[in-house]
């Protein structure tokens, strides 16, 4: 019996590597499983490590990676074995999520809105509330001028910049970040989404690098925002692997970054330009405060989970 399935597209990353394994050699050890025990025993690894909805989700996108088959394929497919590439990273998939790792970095890909993009430890996981964030700034009206220059402020894997540049092929973007291997990351979506960003290494909380900075009309910025003191509060797959410098600030000063943002824009923003901020629903008071005391105007939205999430700043 051959191991291999007429029909059975699976992905190249697999295909590529091996072909398919012929179980009548004499020697053959490898018991092939099928897509539908993979399935079970995945679910029931996971049960306890994440909710009901969250194990579903990542055993689907587990199982679509693994055979390259929608799970409308995968019903109909279900007695179909795996072949040995496919057992073995299965294996080391299932041994990684049962670590806690995030199912993103396990398999180097997330979703911001319809766009996938490229993810591993170096970088944030994408998150649905920066998505809202990005949709305000791309539906107000003051995006409807065109050929404006937009900056977003720690990239990551440069998820907010592509995802604005496909959608808006007039706006000037550039994207900065002061982790290397961050823009790395970055630049490497922005080749496979086929958009010209500029991409910049820079530290934002240094004023002495904001001179190799143009003025711009729009800024963008989702930067670290849980105090440190909140780690213990956060789930194992979030604090153990996610990178600290992009989730961290000093419980002293929990909206540092939110004040060098204002200090570069009175600097750099455009007259009349807007910032488009996330924020932790914890300190909303306490920028909203901030960015009034300094002569901006502020708008305050909250995200589909009804929390205090992200502001509109205005530069008067
Ligand atoms: N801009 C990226 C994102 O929103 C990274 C943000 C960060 O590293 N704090 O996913």
């Amino acid at each position: 019996m051959k191991t291999a399935r007429a029909g059975f597209s699976i992905g190249s990353e697999i295909l590529g590597e091996i072909g398919y394994m012929d179980c009548n050699l004499i020697h053959c050890k490898f018991v092939p499983m099928t897509i539908e025990d993979a399935n079970r025993l995945l679910i029931s690894s996971l049960v306890g490590l994440y909710d009901e909805r969250e194990v579903a989700s990542i055993s689907s996108l587990v199982m679509e990676r693994l055979t390259g088959m929608p799970k409308s394929l995968r019903v109909t497919h279900k007695t179909d074995t795996f072949l040995i590439r496919q057992d073995e990273l299965f294996q080391s998939y299932l041994s990684d999520l049962m670590n806690h790792r995030p199912v993103q970095y396990v398999l180097r890909e997330a979703w911001f809105g319809p766009m996938p993009f490229y993810v591993d430890e170096n970088v944030l996981i994408p998150r649905p509330e920066t998505e809202e964030l990005v949709d305000w700034l791309l539906n107000d009206s003051y995006s409807k001028h065109s050929g404006l220059t937009i900056l977003d402020i720690g990239t990551g894997s440069g998820c907010i910049p592509v995802y604005i540049k496909k959608k808006r092929k007039d706006f000037n973007v550039m994207a900065l970040d002061i982790s290397e291997a961050a823009l790395q990351i970055a630049k490497k979506n922005g080749k496979v989404h086929d958009t010209a960003i500029e991409f910049i290494l820079c530290d934002i909380r240094d004023p002495g690098q904001w001179e190799k900075l143009e003025p711009v009309d729009l800024i963008i910025s989702n930067p670290p925002y849980i105090p440190e003191k909140q780690k213990q509060l956060l789930e194992k797959h979030v604090k153990d692997f996610e990178p600290s410098l992009a989730l961290f600030v000093p419980d002293m000063d929990p909206i540092i970054f939110y004040k060098t943002i204002g200090h570069f824009a009175i600097q750099r923003l455009k007259p009349g330009g807007m910032i488009f901020l996330e924020i932790h629903h914890d300190f909303a008071k306490d920028i909203i405060e901030w960015y009034e005391r300094n002569g901006f105007s502020l708008e305050l939205r909250k995200d589909l989970s009804g929390n205090n999430r992200m502001i509109k700043v205005g530069r008067i």
